[in-house]
């Protein structure tokens, strides 16, 4: 469903993606680890558009990411991103903050994006929340705001950038447990953590990335107790 062949990605002539080959199967949850610096931000960004790469290619459900907007516009309504910083509208409430995709993006009536909203919300525990202003919510509620208006779009794809690493410690499990009911539903995910109590439940598969480059990628059992190469048992004796 996702696949990269051979891609690479330059900030002038500095090589941030070096030749990157990844796939990933559609139900799949993969997280991708690795040294800060390393391309993992990039490399999911990649994924919707966000960043444009020179070599190689990505494709996305057979749609070729690349000069074509009409492709890259059907990627971005596959695929929903939540980031560290949760990057909730200020002035709308958490009730807009949801709505405000589906009515404008998917043309649904108030109503109906209303109704969407609530189910979303609940998922994520705080419909009680619904009518008040972000700067009001801590910052575990504040994600899963983010989380929720996400999925809003009915994304077939979640992308996750350190999702829970500006959460104080006591929010990061209320934000984990809901990403963990997200993969029982069987969405997609590509998740960027060093959260690694939570890659050994969900993950079918493990990334690890250093200097641009995917070192090793194993299932999670493999990868943390024989990790194969020496970078990534030196990054693995750092964080665990
Ligand atoms: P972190 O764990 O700190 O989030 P990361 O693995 O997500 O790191 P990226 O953000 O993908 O790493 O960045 C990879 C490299 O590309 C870094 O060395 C970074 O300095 C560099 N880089 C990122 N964005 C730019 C930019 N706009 N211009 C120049 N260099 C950049
Ligand atoms: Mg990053």
């Amino acid at each position: 469903m996702i696949r990269f062949t051979g891609v690479s990605k330059f900030y002038g002539d500095f090589q941030v993606l070096k030749s990157v080959d990844f796939e990933a199967m559609s139900g799949e949850r993969i997280v991708v680890c690795g040294p800060s610096g390393s391309g993992k931000s990039t490399l999911i960004r990649c994924i919707n558009g966000l960043e444009s790469y020179e070599q190689g290619e990505i494709t996305v459900d057979g749609q070729r990411l690349g000069k074509d907007a009409a492709a890259l516009r059907k990627v971005r309504n596959q695929v929903g991103m939540v980031f560290q910083q949760f990057n909730l509208f200020p002035h709308l409430t958490v009730l807009e903050n949801l709505t405000l995709g589906p009515i404008r993006a998917r043309k649904m009536s108030s109503g109906e994006a209303r109704d969407l909203a609530m189910r979303y919300l609940e998922r994520v525990r705080i419909p009680e929340q619904a009518d008040k202003y972000p700067r009001q919510l801590s910052g575990g509620q504040q994600q899963r705001v983010a989380i929720a208006r996400s999925l809003c779009m009915e994304p077939r794809i979640m992308l996750f950038d350190e999702p829970t690493s500006a959460l104080d410690p006591e929010m990061i499990t209320e934000v984990l447990d809901v990403m963990v009911e997200l993969a029982g539903t069987g969405m997609t995910m590509i998740v960027v953590t060093h959260e690694m109590g939570f890659a050994r439940k969900v993950a079918d598969r493990m990334v690890f990335m250093d200097h641009g480059e995917i070192v090793e990628t194993a299932a999670p059992g493999e990868f943390f107790t024989a990790p194969k190469s020496q970078r990534c048992r030196d990054f693995l004796d750092k964080i665990l």
